[in-house]
């Protein structure tokens, strides 16, 4: 195959071949051309979603497919899978699904995350060989829960002491994976930062402190910002008859939620875009992320990149490069344009096949 358009971020033109599953741009006589004229970037990546988790946790297989089905169809082809009770690793036989680099199971405490979710350790002390578990199951990342609501508190608050972060997020890099934790609300953020975690999802409850100690140790956020700005406000109505402290802390996290994100982009925190899918979002919401991020102050090219080239980067995975495998998009109209756009790309090329979603 042969692919010819503009492309991003460089908007330089690009001509690409397609042989053997790889991309090739140095021409390759006899190739039959597929796209001419329009737009081509990387395969979209959704740096936090969840492949294998339903409303009550483990799902069948089959459904576990069908999520990363409607991911491909969108052309989401990089998924980071951050945390999921269904063994999904047979997905990687599928050379018609996306690839997922995956965290294992969430890490938690007894009744300290959505029952069914997670693996639950009774003692806090069991976390570091958790971690060294979860990373010879998982493709490099570790997913802890950082804080949950707490019922006898009737707040949000953290679930480990800041000593037993400090052993696994060690124990998880001497295994050579990289750590990252679901946090809401402030009080979870300082211990996980000072122990070296890699990334924060969600960050609702950043400081200016908490962002400063960010920028210092070089630790990314992927904010999930659909799933704040569209949820929280029902979690708390949820909750607000028996844990009213709790309901008010999340609205005021939603409230104020993605101005904290806002300043943490501007203080140079790296923000990759993420979309939650996999219970409360519906597989196949990138596109609608990408547009939340420019909500936050960045531009269109950076808010793409934010799910495209500058992931693939910080991920490890190539872009449109010579030998590497095609993952690609082809657009007619340009994809930094909006929403309908970005979700509806013209030719979804994934290892080399292609796949035209409308048809
Ligand atoms: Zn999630």
């Amino acid at each position: 195959m042969h692919v010819r358009g503009v492309g991003l971020p460089d908007e330089t033109p690009t001509e690409l071949w397609i042989v053997d599953g790889r991309i090739s741009t140095e021409p390759v006589a006899g190739a039959d051309t597929v796209f001419d004229g329009g737009w081509i970037i990387p395969g979209l990546v959704d740096a936090h979603c969840h492949v294998g988790l339903g409303n009550g946790g483990e799902i069948p297989l089959e459904e576990a497919v069908a999520q990363a089905e409607t991911e491909r169809d969108v052309g989401a082809l990089l998924l980071r899978d951050c945390g999921s009770p269904t063994d999904t690793r047979s997905l990687d036989d599928r050379d018609d699904l996306p690839r997922i680099i995956r965290a294992g199971k969430h890490l938690a405490r007894p009744k300290r995350y959505a029952a069914g979710f997670s693996r639950e350790l009774e003692d806090e002390w069991q976390l570091p060989d958790a971690v060294a578990e979860e990373a010879r199951r998982g493709d490099g990342w570790i997913k802890l829960v950082g804080d949950w609501i707490d019922r006898g508190v009737g707040d949000l608050a953290p679930l480990w002491s800041d000593d037993v972060l400090k052993a696994a997020i060690e124990t998880a890099h001497a295994h050579g994976a990289r750590v990252t934790a679901h946090v809401f609300s402030e009080d979870a953020l300082p211990g996980l930062i000072n122990a070296g975690i890699d990334c924060i999802e969600h960050g609702t409850g950043l400081t200016d402190d908490t962002i400063a100690l960010m920028v210092e140790r070089g630790t990314v956020l992927v904010p999930t910002l659909v799933n704040i700005v569209e949820n929280f406000p029902g979690i708390a109505d949820a909750a607000a008859a028996k844990y009213p402290a709790y309901a008010a802390h999340m609205r005021d996290l939603h409230a104020r939620g993605p101005s904290r994100i806002a300043a943490a982009r501007d203080a140079g925190v790296p923000i990759y875009a993420g979309s939650d899918a996999g219970t409360m979002v519906a597989p196949g919401r990138i596109a609608d992320e990408v547009e939340a991020l420019k909500g936050i102050g960045m531009s269109p090219a950076e808010a793409l990149g934010a799910a495209c080239w500058d992931a693939r980067r910080w991920l490890g995975r190539p872009a449109l490069d010579h030998g590497a495998s095609a993952d690609l998009l082809c657009y007619a109209q340009d994809p930094r344009s909006g929403p309908a756009v970005l979700r509806d790309p013209d030719l979804v090329i994934l290892r080399g096949r292609a796949f035209r979603p409308q048809a």
